[in-house]
């Protein structure tokens, strides 16, 4: 089988090619995914052979019509994508929040499709979060499961992104790491310089990382004592500095959850191009059901 994976991000589209479980080709065009989207894949593909199309989209999306109902960062709001390319491309097209691919994909590629159930936590400029339970996404057509990155934490905490307060990602997403660092230094750095910094020994950003690790511990745990996953499993650009508050974290987890799953285990993902086979998953789990 050969499936088209696709990773649709603000500022950059991967695209690659995966046959039976392997990524046999793989490009990154960078320009802005919104206007030619449909042109873009359907060159891509002109003389290749392929039995569906994969598409992870940071967004909200209602995976039966391939609809993206909202993707912030790239400027779409109910964006027919699914029906458009399947139209152009005349085989199937499934079309998916990216956290939700990243945990399928993290399942089935690093997981060896093993256990009963895992959360997955994407840790980038914002937070989200996938659950996979026997094999499938806890997932609704309307287009928002595990929003992890807007769950309050602090009821009166910082302004969100979504018009609330409090939420995780306004304490621990990377927007909000930036935005700190800068409101406490002066000094306005990525997030990348941030764990430099951090890594080279610069108090102010320890301290920011421990609260991000902090707060992320409270998360988990409560999302631990909802669904009881075997195991979490961390993605995203963040997720490099867990050895900078895994410590923080873990304490979080063992002080509030409840006896069972107090030693629920949280590792960071290894698996590569986890977005681009977690959408090619997608199309292998459609396909052969
Ligand atoms: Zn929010």
């Amino acid at each position: 089988m050969e499936i088209l994976a696709i990773d649709v991000g603000g500022t950059k589209v991967d695209m690659g090619i995966v046959k039976d479980g392997k990524l046999i080709a793989r490009d990154r065009f960078l320009n802005s995914p919104s206007e030619n989207i449909v042109n873009l894949i359907s060159s891509y593909i002109k003389d290749k052979d392929i039995d569906g199309v994969g598409i992870g989209v940071a967004g909200q999306v209602d995976y039966e019509t391939g609809t993206v109902i909202f993707g912030g960062n790239i400027g779409w709001e109910n964006f027919p994508l699914g029906r458009l390319l399947q139209e152009e491309l005349n085989v199937p097209v499934f079309v998916e929040n990216d956290a939700n691919i990243f945990a399928l994909g993290v399942w089935k590629y690093e997981l060896g499709s093993k256990p009963e159930s895992v959360l997955g936590v994407t840790l980038g400029t914002g937070i989200g979060g996938g659950f996979v339970y026997e094999g499938d996404l806890l997932r609704s057509k309307r287009g928002a499961t595990l929003e992890i990155g807007h769950m309050v934490i602090e009821a009166e905490g910082p302004a969100c992104t979504c018009g609330s307060h409090g939420c995780l990602e306004s304490l621990a997403g990377g927007w909000a790491l930036e935005k700190w660092y800068s409101e406490r230094t002066g000094e306005k750095l990525t997030g990348a310089q941030i764990h430099e910094r951090a890594r080279s020994g610069d108090k102010e950003a320890i301290f920011l990382y421990q609260r991000l690790g902090y707060y992320l511990g409270i998360a988990c745990a409560s999302l631990a004592n909802i669904l009881n996953p075997d195991i979490i499993v961390l993605g995203g650009s963040i997720s490099a500095t867990f050895p900078l508050w895994q410590d923080i974290y873990e304490a979080e987890i063992r002080r509030r959850a409840v006896p069972p799953v107090k030693d629920t285990p949280t590792v960071v993902s290894t698996l590569k191009e986890a977005a681009l086979l977690g959408a090619s998953a997608l199309v292998e789990q459609a396909l052969t059901r």
